[in-house]
């Protein structure tokens, strides 16, 4: 399927090179005309996201990765606001417990994926898993260079079971992620973000890029695309981000709409049969 912005989709493995990405938005473009066209798309999200609840034929899972600061918490407070409780979950990823290490890297994850008619946003994932891990050789380079295979054949199985998966990487500078870092450490309201450790880990940021550069290309497809964001203007993320979803879910719109439509038919016959067997008194 084509999009809007097809330059930012990689649907085909091969050799991938995140420096190659715009972490900027096009030059010629207005704040606030993006933002009204988001507020649109948005709007068009939320009815998609609630016919895929009503009709209950597909799941929907949206991994988010991206370094720290990309703006992963950012990406989900936005699309929440046009999504309904009762459809949507977010899981989030963090250092393995005991138990979760007990297991294959990708059980923690396979468990939170999102049924029929329910929709999942994975913030951090089993990526983590060939990204942090692979960074800091927590495990050795033949385990982790096997879970490419093992990715693929999982995102395989969850397309095979009807759930519709959309990847997202959230890129940005190095120059904005420094920015951002310091912005905390002079908001006090955002100073309870601010952790060492992304410092830290700012050290690592080519071995970072390296690491997903790899596993973006390596786990592309057709069925489980990767979009890379340019993240360096939040507005335009969003933007690009609600876009693709809607863009990722229209194709089954009509479908929904079709298998409401003959839910809604076998409800009027029941209840057409109901009548004459007990007429009302
Ligand atoms: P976040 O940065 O997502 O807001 P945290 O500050 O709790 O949340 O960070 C979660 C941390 O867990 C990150 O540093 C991430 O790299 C780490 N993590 C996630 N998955 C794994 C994994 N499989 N192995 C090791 N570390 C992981």
């Amino acid at each position: 399927m084509a999009t809007t912005h097809e330059q930012f989709w990689v649907r085909k493995p091969g050799k991938f090179d995140l420096a190659d990405m715009p972490t900027k938005p096009e030059a010629d473009l207005e704040r606030e005309a993006v933002e009204t066209m988001t507020e649109q798309l948005g709007k068009e999200m939320e009815e998609l996201l609630d016919l895929l609840f009503f009709a209950g034929k597909h799941g929907f899972l949206i991994v988010l990765q991206g370094m720290d600061t990309a703006g992963k918490d950012g990406t989900i407070r936005h699309m929440l606001r046009f999504t309904h409780a009762q459809s949507v979950r977010v899981a989030s990823f963090k250092v393995p417990t005991p138990q979760e290490l007990a297991h294959d890297f990708l059980w923690r994850c396979h468990d939170k994926t999102p049924g029929k008619g329910e929709t999942v946003i994975f913030n951090r994932s089993h990526y983590e898993d060939v990204g942090v891990v692979r960074v800091h050789n927590l495990v050795d380079e033949s385990v982790w260079k096997k879970r490419f295979d093992h990715i693929n054949a999982f995102e395989n199985l969850l397309v095979d079971s009807n759930t519709i998966v959309l990847k997202v990487f959230l890129h940005i500078s190095k120059e904005e992620q420094e920015e951002r870092l310091l912005e905390r450490e002079q908001d006090a309201e955002d100073a309870w973000k601010l952790s060492v450790n992304d410092w830290k880990e700012r050290r690592y940021w080519k071995e970072y890029q390296e690491a997903y550069s790899d596993a973006i290309g390596k786990c592309a497809s057709q069925d489980a695309p990767w979009l890379v964001v340019p993240g360096d203007k939040k507005w335009f993320r969003n933007y690009i981000v609600t876009q693709a979803v809607v863009e990722t879910l229209k194709p089954y719109r009509e479908e929904w709409m079709e298998s409401l439509k003959q839910v809604g038919k076998e409800a009027k016959k029941e209840l057409e049969r109901f009548r004459i067997a007990a007429p009302q008194k």
